[in-house]
């Protein structure tokens, strides 16, 4: 790229940006993108550990024009472009987000060492996969241990996989991994599925799903890469009939051979400094409240949202880009019409 402009400056001690980006995937950069290239001051807090999810991610197949990048280079490429048109970058963590009131004008961001004014917000500090937190679910993660059917069924063809969950989510990557793998045992703790009535219609009309029900992960098994799991049945249930193994404080242990495991028990947002500032949903959502034309509204005036962190549904790179590229949109919009 040639005769790249920087289209904003810096501004001086004191002084609001004019947006704010909390967080550093692919929400937060793209968002970067637009606001500097709209002329917008543009700071990104990115937090201590920056790059988000991708971070933790080794080969990304479904990242259009990139087929088999690696996460962190593509999250680095995405960090050098959303800083081509002149964002800032801190990589530091925010403790605090005040909004503004009679005393203040401007919203007011709080890291360790400093604190920031901004005259407008997005949003984008994303989702944590909940993990399962047993033995060999680290050491194995990209090794057979997934969180994303979407991104990582290919790699099970013609193999036999777990899933692990009761939700929507874990009956959708049960389904997409139908259409690769040649068996898959869907794990559920409990003896009834939460998800939808549609979704679990779904399952239990593919020939390829089996349930194993009242059953949780102990272990997973393997060196290099998930050659099993180490299941514990609760003991008494019909499906600890089923099972042959050694019964151990109300528990029937026993392995299970298997190629990979799908991890689907759900995302922790990180919200925690936004609560009472902007309206979240039950489970620490962030909730879109579309007005005038913006998409990506918060509810809170100047607060727009990007990514995983009020998207639990598509969860992938490519839409929390999208959602950056809205949310970017919107502030642009937003600033302009205020002056
Ligand atoms: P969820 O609805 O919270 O379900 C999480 C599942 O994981 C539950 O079945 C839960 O078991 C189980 N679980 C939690 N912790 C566990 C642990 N430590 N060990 C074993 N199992 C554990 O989460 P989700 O499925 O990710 O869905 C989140 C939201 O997104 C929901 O509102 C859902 O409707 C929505 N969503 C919708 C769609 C769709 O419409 N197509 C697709 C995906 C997600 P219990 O049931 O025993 O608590």
């Amino acid at each position: 790229m040639t005769n790249v402009l920087t289209f904003t400056k810096t501004p001086n001690a004191g002084e609001p940006w004019d947006v704010a980006i909390i967080g550093s995937g692919p929400s937060a950069f793209t968002a970067a993108i637009y606001t500097s290239r709209g002329a917008l001051s543009t700071l990104i807090l990115g937090g201590d550990m920056w790059g988000g999810q991708l971070m933790l991610t080794t080969e990304v197949d479904n990242f259009p024009a990139h087929p088999g990048i690696m996460g962190p280079e593509l999250m680095t490429k995405m960090k050098d472009h959303a800083l081509l048109f002149g964002a800032k970058m801190i990589e530091k963590n925010v403790t605090s987000f005040e909004v503004p009131s009679i005393n203040n004008k401007y919203f007011k961001l709080t890291t360790a060492d400093d604190l920031y004014l901004a005259k407008s917000v997005i949003i984008a500090t994303g989702a944590d996969t909940s993990w399962l937190g047993v033995p060999g679910e680290d050491k194995l993660r990209g090794r057979g241990v997934s969180s994303c059917a979407p991104c990582d069924a290919p790699f099970f063809k013609d193999k036999k996989v777990a899933v692990v969950g009761g939700g929507d989510s874990a009956m959708e990557e049960a389904l997409v991994l139908t259409k690769y793998a040649s068996e898959v045992v869907l794990i559920h703790r409990r003896d009834s599925f939460r998800a939808s009535a549609a979704m679990q219609k779904r399952v239990f009309e593919n020939k390829k799903i089996q349930v194993l029900w009242d059953s949780s992960v102990a272990e997973i098994l393997g060196d290099e890469k998930v050659t099993g799991l180490k299941i514990k049945t609760t003991a008494g249930t019909k499906q600890a009939q089923k099972v042959k193994g050694e019964e151990k404080q109300g528990f029937v242990y026993w392995n299970m051979d298997i190629d990979g495991i799908f991890v689907a028990i759900g995302h922790t947002p990180s919200t925690k400094i936004f609560k009472d500032k902007v309206e979240l949903d039950t489970k620490g959502f962030i909730v879109k409240k579309s007005a005038d034309g913006f998409n990506t509204l918060t509810s809170q005036k100047g607060v727009f949202v990007a990514g995983d962190v009020h998207d639990y549904h598509y969860k992938q790179a490519i839409t929390a880009a999208g959602f950056g590229c809205m949310a970017g949109m919107d502030t642009v919009k937003y600033l302009a019409d205020q002056n």
